[in-house]
């Protein structure tokens, strides 16, 4: 069987009892095991305020919705992005009708702070920050930047669970953190995310607009008294963008394991580093300091790159690209040309196999396959 970019790994009898729990009690939907682990990723990251919905795209979408409302952001405002990521950060933007302004990347793989000060413009109201592959980047410096001019965070930590800076959880200094459990993520259920405010008022209007703008509140009021069980008030046009108790009895089972995992990526990261050597010709990204990365990803640079993911193909070998520049999607076409770094890195990025089935011989193996390949073909060339 081929050695795949990512394959999830689950605590199967573990989750089976969280998940029994819910059909025991009858209660599969949001309020019950949504709620336990919205206290336990509190708990495990010591940011503030936690609210499951059913996929980073819906609480990307959430997140940036309820920030342009309560602070009044008008159609074509603007904010500044990375052009290197999943197309969900963007998407999310122009869902709301911003305008994405893209800045470049730097060695990270992360947003260059001085390249967002230099596109930020009188109509910027946020920016848009990927920590790729569980790296934090220079993420302090847009933090600086963002206070200094009265500027929104919001930070797409879709790699990011389980990433420390200086000891701490990754996130304090963002307006919103939005997470991923989607299958493949570190913490894997099969589809959900968690959007994380700094401002519990911002928190709670997101929640009703999760559940079609329903106000729980009046819903609760109603129940207390005993009568008109069945009565809410709808505040307004909401979405069903909030997770089910299935989703989070998985997640409460995966958290228990998550800070294990992460220690035995950083392992296979670390066989990586040692067994790729100081290749000139697969370069690899540097961790910033202080940071103890997720390791989501272990990418590298590597010049042909596609016929390069052809002969690890041909060796078993199933790697991934992440990203491709979003300026090569027509929506998005109109920054072509104006993010060299993110463009070259474009063409010759490529993530190394990176998860919980692989062990020393996989990582040694796709490591010296990829340099004899690389080396085979700047022979030739
Ligand atoms: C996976 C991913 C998302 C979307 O997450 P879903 O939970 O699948 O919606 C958003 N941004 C980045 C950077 C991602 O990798």
């Amino acid at each position: 069987m081929d050695i795949e970019v990512f394959r999830p790994r689950y605590e199967i009898e573990e989750c089976l009892t969280e998940i029994r729990e819910c059909l025991t009690e009858g209660w599969t939907g949001a309020g019950f095991k949504t709620s336990q682990f919205e206290e336990a990723w509190k708990f495990y990251t010591h940011l503030p305020n936690a609210l499951f919905v059913n996929s980073a795209t819906s609480g990307l979408h959430l997140a940036v919705k309820a920030l342009k409302d309560r602070r009044g952001w008008h159609q074509g405002d603007e904010v500044v992005s990375t052009p290197l990521t999943f197309v969900s950060t963007n998407h999310a933007l122009l869902y709301e009708g911003l305008a994405v302004r893209f800045a470049d990347v730097d060695d990270s793989l992360c947003l260059d702070p001085d390249s967002v000060e230099s596109t930020i413009t009188p109509r910027t109201k946020a920016v848009m920050y990927v920590g790729m592959g569980g790296n934090s980047g220079r993420l302090d410096e847009i933090i600086a930047i963002c206070a200094s001019k009265g500027l929104d965070l919001i930070l797409d930590a879709a790699h990011l669970a389980g990433t420390r800076v200086n000891g701490e959880h990754i996130g304090p200094g963002a307006s919103v953190v939005v997470f991923s459990f989607q299958a493949v993520k570190n913490l894997p259920t099969a589809d959900s995310g968690m959007v994380c405010f700094t401002n519990p008022s911002d928190d709670e209007y997101a929640r009703k607009l999760s559940w079609m703008g329903i106000n729980k509140d009046t819903y609760a009021r109603t129940q207390g008294k005993g009568s008109y069980k069945w009565m809410y008030e709808v505040e307004s046009v909401g979405y069903k963008y909030h997770g089910n108790s299935i989703m989070a009895a998985i997640g409460l089972a995966q958290l228990r394991y998550l800070d294990r995992d992460n220690a035995y990526r950083r392992q296979l990261a670390r066989w990586y580093d040692d067994a790729l050597g100081p290749s000139q010709r697969v370069v690899k990204i540097p961790i910033t300091v202080g940071c103890e990365s997720s390791r989501h990803l272990y990418p590298v640079l590597v010049d042909n790159r596609d016929e390069v993911v052809l002969a690890l193909n041909s060796a078993g070998i199933a790697p991934g690209v992440h990203y491709r520049t979003n300026t090569d999607y027509p929506m998005y076409s109109y920054g072509a040309g104006k993010c060299p770094v993110a463009e070259d890195m474009s063409r010759r990025l490529l993530s190394l196999p990176m998860h919980l089935g692989l062990g020393f011989d996989e990582i040694s193996y796709v490591a010296s396959t990829l340099v004899s390949i690389t080396e085979r073909r700047s022979v030739h060339v």
